[in-house]
C-alpha cells in the first residue's frame, strides 16, 4: 500500500471520528483494474475503501454540488486540479469554504486507462500540487518543468478562416449531446443550464452541426473566464472533441486582453469578465 493511500485512509478515518466531518469524497478500486472512480466515505470504517493509485482520475470538486447546504463539513481529497474547481465554486457562491475540509495531495499524474500513458489531461497540468488545503498529505511535487499552455491553440490559429471553420465544424459533427462535458465540469454550476430550458428553446433539440454548435459554443463562452483548466471534460467526452483546444483558446484571448490569468488559483484574484472597472479601458466605457 503506497504511503498516501495509508495517509488518506488514517486521516479520513480520524476525521470522521472525531465527527469534524460527516463525510469524504475521495477515489476507490471498482470493477476494474485500471480505474478508481469516486468514492463516498461516510463511516470510519469504511475508510480503508479509499485508494490511492495511477488510475484516480475522475475530479472530485464538482461533487461538492449535490450537496449545497450540508449539515456538517464535507471532507474532499484535492490535487492541483480538484482545489482549482473548489476554489471556482468558492468564487462561484455555489460552496462555502467553511463547509469542506480540504485534504490536500500533491500528484505529479495519472494514467489513461485505455492506454496505459499518462493521461493528456495530466501531461498539460500546471499545478500538479493543490492550492488551497487545510491539511497535506506527502511532500509537494517539483512544478519547475510547466507545459505550454498554448501549444495547440497558435497551431490552430495558423489556419485560414475556413480552416479552422471546416475543423470545428467537423468536430461538432461529432457531438452526440449527452452533456458529459458540462456534466463534470466545476464551472459548469447553473442552477439551470441553459439547454435544459426547453420552453425557451434556447437550445433545439436537434443533434445537428448548428445545433451542436449552439452548444459547444455557448458553453466555451459560459465558462471562458472560469475554466480551471483540469482537462475533465476533453476526458469524459465519449466523442473524442478536442475540448481543451476551444477552451485555451478563449483562455488565451482573455490573458491577451485583461493579463496573465488563472481561474480558481486565487481566491482574491476575479474573474475579467466577472466583474467591471470605472476606468475599463475599453473605447466604448
Ligand atoms: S461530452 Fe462530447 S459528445 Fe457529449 S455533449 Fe460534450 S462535446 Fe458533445
Ligand atoms: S471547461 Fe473542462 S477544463 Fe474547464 S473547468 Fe470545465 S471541465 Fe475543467
Amino acid at each position: 500500500m503506497s504511503d498516501i493511500q495509508a495517509k488518506m485512509r488514517e486521516t479520513a478515518k480520524d476525521l470522521l471520528e472525531k465527527g469534524e466531518i460527516k463525510y469524504v469524497i475521495g477515489w476507490e478500486k471498482g470493477r476494474f483494474p485500471n480505474q478508481s472512480p469516486p468514492a463516498f466515505i461516510t463511516s470510519p470504517e469504511d475508510a480503508n475503501r479509499l485508494a490511492w493509485d495511477d488510475y484516480c482520475l475522475a475530479g472530485t470538486s464538482k461533487y461538492l454540488l449535490d450537496d449545497k447546504f450540508p449539515e456538517g463539513k464535507i471532507g474532499v481529497f484535492v490535487r492541483g486540479c480538484d482545489s482549482r474547481g473548489v476554489n471556482r465554486l468558492i468564487q462561484d457562491n455555489q460552496v462555502k469554504r467553511e463547509n469542506v475540509y480540504l485534504i490536500g495531495i500533491p500528484c505529479a499524474g495519472k494514467k489513461d486507462p485505455d492506454t496505459g500513458e499518462m493521461a493528456k489531461k495530466c501531461r498539460e497540468c500546471t499545478h500538479p500540487n493543490p492550492v488551497v488545503f487545510d491539511v497535506l498529505l506527502g511532500e509537494k511535487v517539483p512544478e519547475t518543468d510547466k507545459p505550454e499552455r498554448f501549444n495547440d491553440v497558435i497551431a490552430l490559429e495558423q489556419k485560414s478562416p475556413d480552416e479552422k471553420y471546416e475543423y470545428w465544424a467537423k468536430q461538432f459533427d461529432k457531438c452526440i449531446r449527452c452533456y458529459a462535458c458540462r456534466n463534470v465540469c466545476p464551472a459548469c454550476n447553473c442552477r439551470e443550464c441553459f439547454v435544459d430550458q426547453y420552453q425557451v428553446g434556447w437550445q433545439g433539440k436537434q443533434n445537428n452541426r448548428a445545433e451542436n454548435q449552439v452548444f459547444g459554443l455557448t458553453r466555451a463562452y459560459h465558462i471562458a473566464d472560469r475554466c480551471v483548466e483540469c482537462g475533465e471534460c476533453e476526458r469524459v467526452c465519449p466523442m473524442g472533441l478536442p475540448l481543451m483546444e476551444l477552451n485555451r483558446k478563449l483562455i488565451k484571448d482573455l490573458n491577451e486582453l485583461f493579463g496573465p490569468y488563472e481561474s480558481g488559483v486565487d481566491l482574491e484574484v476575479k474573474p475579467p469578465l466577472g466583474f467591471y472597472k470605472n476606468d475599463d479601458p475599453d473605447e466604448y466605457m
